[in-house]
């Protein structure tokens, strides 16, 4: 519940490419890893239009999800990371959802409040109102 609830309340942010500033995704959230709280990251739920797979599938030593690369669409940098397969740990200790991971190397984020393209953002700032068409 508690996840649950600072979940809802983050702010959506939009990511693009630090490599070549191409626009990736604008359904980011800034995440922690769980395994490494130090470890800054920006998550989202639906599989980025901008960012193709690569490689194959491996683990980290964290834990047993099995992971792959994803790169940039536009210029081949490796931007973050698709769990392919998510292990039980994760599964249970944060079931957001949020399946592909953008890391702060290779991602820029700006936050949807700071007025960029109103029109297309609107209130779709908070995660709990992302999905709600609520007036200004
Ligand atoms: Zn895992
Ligand atoms: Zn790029």
């Amino acid at each position: 519940m508690a996840i649950n609830d600072q979940f809802r309340h983050k702010t959506v942010c939009m990511l693009s490419c630090r490599f070549c500033s191409m626009h990736v995704c604008k359904r980011g959230m800034k995440a922690m890893l769980l395994a490494d709280m130090t470890v800054e990251l920006y998550s989202t739920d639906i599989p980025p239009s901008s960012v193709q797979l690569v490689g194959t599938d491996y683990k980290t030593n964290m834990c047993s999800c099995k992971i792959r690369d994803i790169a940039c669409l536009t210029c081949g940098n490796a931007i973050g990371y698709h769990i392919t397969m998510p292990c039980q740990v994760c599964l249970h200790s944060c079931n957001n959802g949020h399946f592909w991971m953008f890391r702060t190397e290779g991602v820029v984020a700006a936050d949807r409040l700071n007025g960029i393209g109103k029109s297309e953002w609107g209130a779709d700032c908070l995660w709990s109102s992302a999905s709600a068409s609520l007036p200004d």
